[in-house]
């Protein structure tokens, strides 16, 4: 099958101001990520994983350098449009005060529209019809993860961006969580970039893995190829001590 470039990195930094020192969250980071791949990121903590997701869909600018989505590069998009392309969740799941259904049709709601069968998309998550008329906020913490997703699926998204959206769940939820996420990709050929700080997650989904540390990418690589013979001497480090805490 062609590969086709979905995102791409050409030499990104981002510089926050802290007390009046500037410093950089991210820097020259360059990568691509293929159309209906799965690309997972790892890394310490403020080591500058969500501050990359935050650049893809705008939440933030970047400093230094271009990101191309689907061949345009961010600051061309219209921004409205670029958000419904690249859709983002988050380990929280924030939900608005209403109804599971008055969270799920925002989306379209904001562009003055109404969403025809919002069952079918809590359907597709998981979720029964019986809870549309819920407090969104009643839900269970996988529950509302799984309306978050639902939610980001109303736009249509060609690209999904993933911030440790299992990280709070029990294990069983989580592992429902990644199966819906899986499934997403497979039906819809959605791409994902998928931050998360399970290793074994990010083994586990990955076709391309990335590890970024101190703002830098330090290794990339098909994912297996990443974690059976990593060779940056601190992503050895890192998988390392990872890997013998989890036991
Ligand atoms: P990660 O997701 O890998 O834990 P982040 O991308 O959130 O890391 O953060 C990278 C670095 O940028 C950290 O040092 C963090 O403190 C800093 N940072 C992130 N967002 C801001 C912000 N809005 N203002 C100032 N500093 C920030
Ligand atoms: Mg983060």
């Amino acid at each position: 099958m062609q590969k086709i470039t979905e995102v791409e990195l050409k030499n990104v930094s981002k510089i926050f101001v802290n007390d009046g020192e500037e410093m950089y969250a991210l820097r020259k980071v360059s990568g691509t990520v293929t159309k209906g791949s799965i690309l997972t990121i790892i890394g310490p903590s403020g080591s500058g994983k969500s501050t990359i997701l935050s650049l893809c869909n705008l939440l933030s600018t970047p400093d230094e350098g271009e990101i191309y989505v689907g061949e345009k590069e961010i600051r061309e998009w219209n921004i409205q449009e670029l958000r419904r392309y690249v859709g983002i969740a988050f380990q929280s799941a924030p939900m608005l005060a209403g109804t599971v259904e008055e969270n799920l049709c925002l989306p379209l709601k904001l562009r003055g529209q109404s969403l025809e069968e919002p069952e079918k998309y809590l359907d597709f998550v998981g979720l029964s019809k019986d809870l549309l008329t819920r407090e969104a906020k009643e839900l269970s913490g996988g529950q509302r993860q799984r309306l978050s997703l639902a939610r980001t699926l109303v736009n249509k998204p060609s690209v999904l961006l993933l911030d440790e959206v299992t990280s709070a769940l029990d294990s069983i939820s989580s592992q429902e969580i990644e199966e819906l996420i899986m499934r997403i990709n497979a039906e819809r050929q959605t791409t994902i970039i998928w931050v998360t700080h399970d290793l074994n997650q990010a083994k586990r989904v990955g076709t391309q893995t990335w590890m970024v540390m101190e703002g830098s990418l330090v290794e990339s690589g098909p994912t297996e190829l990443f974690f059976s013979q990593p060779k940056d001497n601190r992503t050895k480090e890192f998988l390392h001590n990872l890997m013998r805490d989890s036991q």
